[in-house]
């Protein structure tokens, strides 16, 4: 999908543009004064079947949200796409040739990522030794919907089996170890980090898969195990669930913050699709920047012990500054 489309689909052209014109319903449409000539009886019409708007008044302009936005902003394409996409959450791809390799390499990193949670979502739906974690899964009542939706997995209680797997798809130890999902110790020895735990694969805005969290299904430590800080993995800044609660997050203008992945999924099931998790207990500045840009109320739901409410005081301190 092209930036531009996919900045389409993550923008509503009634909210866009309703944020700059005071629109009102009509039927099927949304109407208001045009911003770009003078009038008194209101000409200038949304159309959300199609994302586009027309002014059917004097100055007859009419277009989709990037032609609003010029017009608007008085900007360029490329300026329209620049404040577009920041709103949008989209990356823009970066231009330089240097930038190209590093955005490549990304790229790749996100596909072994993603080759691995196909692996694990497998082999939790079919090995015969994924039962018990099946058996964890049901307990908690998730269905299996939930568990499609957000491609849980089991990750085997072998040394080199995700390492022999992806071997198989042509990915590199090098790259592998890169991306978090194989480990080595101190004599050198290579293997998987992730063993014997229920997977909880965590991706960013835009759905692409940045790293993992791992549970085990005993009381060994540590009872979660994610990912280690990588290029695309960074703790402080991923929000889990968030590219399934954008969209209600912005509608509703409300994002809940919970504890753990399975608050999230346990909530998205029961129809609360604006519930989120950060990794641990922390809202950091970079989460913030996140939730800002969706949406105006941020309710943290945390625990009640100790460690829940000094999160919680944190979070609201960093939220007001
Ligand atoms: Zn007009």
């Amino acid at each position: 999908m092209s930036v531009v489309d996919e900045i389409k689909q993550r923008i509503d052209a009634v909210e866009l543009i309703g944020s700059y014109v005071p629109l009102k319903k009509t039927g099927a449409t949304y109407k208001g004064l045009c911003p770009f000539h003078s009038e008194k009886t209101p000409s200038f019409v949304v159309f959300p079947d199609s994302q586009s708007w027309h002014c059917f008044g004097a100055c007859g302009t009419g277009g989709d949200i990037f032609t609003f936005v010029m017009r608007r902003e008085n900007l360029d394409f490329a300026g329209a796409l620049k404040l577009l996409a920041q709103r949008a959450g989209v990356e823009l791809e970066p231009q330089s040739a240097g930038a190209r390799v590093q955005a490549e390499h990304l790229e790749r990193l996100r596909r072994i990522n993603s080759l691995a949670a196909g692996y694990y979502h497998e082999s939790l739906i079919s090995s015969p030794e994924a039962s018990s974690a099946r058996r964890y899964l049901e307990r908690r009542q998730l269905t299996d919907a939930s568990l499609s939706a957000f491609q849980l997995g089991w990750a085997p209680d072998e040394w080199h089996h995700l390492e022999s797997f992806l071997r198989s798809e042509g990915v590199s130890r090098e790259e592998a170890l890169e991306a978090g999902l194989l480990t080595a110790n101190e004599a050198g020895n290579v293997y998987d980090r992730f063993r014997g735990r229920i997977m909880f694969p965590i991706r960013d805005l835009q759905g692409h898969i940045v790293g993992f969290g791992g549970r085990v299904l005993d009381d060994s430590q540590p009872k979660y195990l994610n990912s280690p800080q990588t290029p695309l993995f960074d703790k402080g800044r991923v929000l889990y669930g968030i590219d399934r609660a954008h969209r209600s997050i912005r509608e509703g203008g409300t994002a809940i913050i919970v504890e753990g992945y399975m608050d999230v999924i346990a909530a998205h099931q029961c129809g609360a699709t604006n519930v989120i998790a950060c990794m641990g207990t922390a809202l950091s500045e970079a989460h913030l920047d996140v939730l800002k840009r969706l949406c105006k109320t941020m309710v943290l739901a945390l625990d009640a012990d100790e460690a829940g409410l000094r999160a919680a005081e944190r979070g609201a301190m960093a939220a007001t500054e």
